[in-house]
């Protein structure tokens, strides 16, 4: 068994990672739902990566947990062993998700490692760190790094997808 570092965070957007426009999966609300090869495979990469804190970057953050949506996507994670430890806050408009993160990072100076996943740029790069440490997915298997030259955990969490998916 890998110790878990409480110390590595995914900071998780959902539309984009879990799901693409040819999802056919629906939520219990009829939105464009969850594939569950996606999320098995977030919890591959994490488990090779000796756990991960994740925390909710995307805009299902905005949900109740009552609402039968996020309990949906919470039982995706479940069924793969994940659960969400939290989420940031945007506090000036939907397009600061970056804002939102260094935010959280602040309030969280025990998070040593983090990558975020993420299908739009937002205002990530207007922080280094997060460019160096997103992962523009088109689907969670087609990521690529935004920045030329990421930083160490995102190497590490693409080469780990790379590997698990040859397998
Ligand atoms: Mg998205």
């Amino acid at each position: 068994m890998k110790k878990h570092h409480n110390n590595f965070v995914v900071f998780l957007d959902v539309d984009g990672v879990f799901n693409t426009r040819t999802t056919v999966q629906r939520t219990p609300d009829g939105y464009q739902g969850i594939d569950d090869a996606r999320v098995k495979l977030l919890a591959d990469v994490i488990n090779k990566y000796g756990g991960a804190d994740i925390v909710l970057s995307s805009d299902w953050k905005e949900m109740e947990q009552t609402d039968d949506d996020y309990i949906y996507l919470a039982s995706k994670l479940e069924k793969y062993g994940l659960s969400i430890s939290g989420h940031t806050e945007d506090k000036a408009g939907k397009n600061n998700r970056g804002a939102g993160i260094i935010a959280y990072l602040e309030e969280h100076p025990e998070i040593e490692e983090y990558v975020i996943l993420d299908d739009h740029e937002y205002d990530f790069e207007d922080y280094k760190k997060l460019w160096e440490r997103l992962l523009l997915t088109s689907g969670l298997e087609k990521a690529r790094f935004a920045a030329k030259e990421p930083a160490v955990e995102a190497i590490l969490f693409s080469d780990y997808m790379r590997e698990i998916e040859e397998q």
